[in-house]
């Protein structure tokens, strides 16, 4: 009898972890095929430091090849969409046939607020992102007696990627003029008030502008006009309004959350579709009655209960399912960061900074990478950032 094969598309955290358990199937149980389209893995939490020049972006990559186990069969190339009728994913190559399938396409960029000049806009969802804003802006600052930059949302990754242009002009010795577009009545408008005003407090000590209850008009690629008829001119725009789910186009029905997450029961499979599983930033896991955030621990574990239940369910006994444990999250912001950890509600300062790099050191993916983040880890506890 031919053996199962197994597809999992996308080797960022929760397809790497996806991939790791099932090795643990023997060769005779099953074939695993890994598709990712690019030829690395990224660290994505490191992202704002590469865009601000604080870091190499090969301290935050991972080269595919050497990460996996031979047995696992890397399929580079971006898998257009899924057809779970025929159990068939389509790939510019070709069609591929599976038995069972892990979703672990994670989210990109959401640009779809910007309805003008795309192309002219940054992003920061990949490493590609932030190698192009770290070398535009670098060059853009430069360029001008006067530079300034807008970041369009006030969310974490809006702030801290506005707060690393600011310090990456400073160092270059040509401060910008950072402004921060909201259009809620506040920045970070989700969290707790007192992270929430400590964050925005940061912000304005480092000299950031802070405009809310505002929308972008229009944008020609230079100038921003705003809908309160202001204009900024000649301006470094970065677009972070959000992710949402990319490719590949999952045929036949199913429930997405408005970001395009799709909605799996506790198992992670796809009710309709129980063949397929998704965990990661492109799974909607309803945990406490609401849709879990995206974030590097769930996407691992959440891989790993995946795999795990394709193992499970090859062997014919009870799947697991997955209960996630929330250690709490951190926003980090230049040399100070705030968050919620391990139950302490308000936890600011070098400490969380700390915890952060420790985490990006944690999750890295090779020993060099690992180290290297300990050691911004202990500088960031002691101020040497
Ligand atoms: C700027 C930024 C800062 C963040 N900061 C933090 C933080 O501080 N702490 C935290 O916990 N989380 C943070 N996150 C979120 C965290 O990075 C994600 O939750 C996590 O990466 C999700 O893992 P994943 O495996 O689901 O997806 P990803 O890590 O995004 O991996 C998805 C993989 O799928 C591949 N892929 C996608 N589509 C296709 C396709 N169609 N065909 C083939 N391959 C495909 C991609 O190339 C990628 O390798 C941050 C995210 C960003 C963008």
């Amino acid at each position: 009898m031919a053996k199962p094969q197994i597809a999992i598309v996308g080797a960022g955290f929760a397809g790497l972890a996806a991939a790791r358990q099932l090795c643990r199937l023997s060769h005779q149980e099953a074939d695993i095929h890994l598709f990712d389209r690019n030829a690395s893995t990224t660290m994505l939490p490191a992202l704002p430091d590469v865009a601000g020049g604080r870091l190499e972006p090969a301290r935050i990559r991972a080269d595919l090849r050497k990460l996996l186990k031979p047995r696992i069969q890397l399929h580079l190339g971006t898998v257009q969409s899924v057809d779970p009728a025929g159990k068939k994913l389509s790939t510019a190559e070709g069609v591929f046939t599976y038995d069972f399938l892990v979703l672990t396409c994670g989210a990109v960029a959401d640009r779809r607020g910007l309805k003008e000049h795309q192309a002219a806009a940054y992003t920061l969802g990949s490493l590609a992102d932030a190698e192009r804003i770290s070398q535009d802006f670098g060059a853009f600052v430069q360029s001008r007696s006067s530079p300034q930059a807008v970041v369009v949302g006030g969310g974490y990754t809006g702030l801290e990627l506005a707060s690393n242009l600011k310090m990456r002009s400073v160092r270059l010795g040509r401060p910008a003029r950072v402004t921060v577009l909201e259009m809620k009545d506040r920045i970070l408008a989700g969290l707790p008030e007192r992270i929430r005003s400590y964050l925005e407090a940061q912000a304005l000590r480092q000299g950031l502008e802070i405009c809310t209850g505002v929308k972008v008009d229009s944008f020609d690629g230079r100038n921003v006009r705003l809908s309160d008829g202001s204009c900024h001119e000649e301006v470094f725009l970065c677009w972070s309004t959000g992710t949402r789910r990319g490719l590949p186009e999952l045929q036949g029905e199913k429930q997405e959350l408005p970001d395009g997450r799709i909605v799996v029961d506790e198992y992670l499979r796809i009710p309709q579709h129980p063949q397929i599983f998704v965990a990661g930033d492109a799974a909607a896991i309803h945990h406490r009655d609401v849709p879990l955030r995206k974030a590097v621990n769930f996407a691992y574990y959440s891989g790993q209960t995946a795999g795990r239940n394709i193992l499970l369910g090859l062997r014919g006994r009870p799947l697991q399912a997955f209960r996630p444990v929330d250690l709490g999250w951190v926003i980090p912001f230049g040399s100070t960061a705030a968050g919620q950890v391990l139950g302490i509600d308000y936890l600011t300062g070098r400490l969380p900074l700390a915890m952060h790099y420790a985490m990006c050191g944690y999750r890295n993916f090779t020993l060099g990478n690992k180290l290297y983040f300990a050691g911004i880890a202990v500088r960031s506890l002691f101020g040497r950032l």
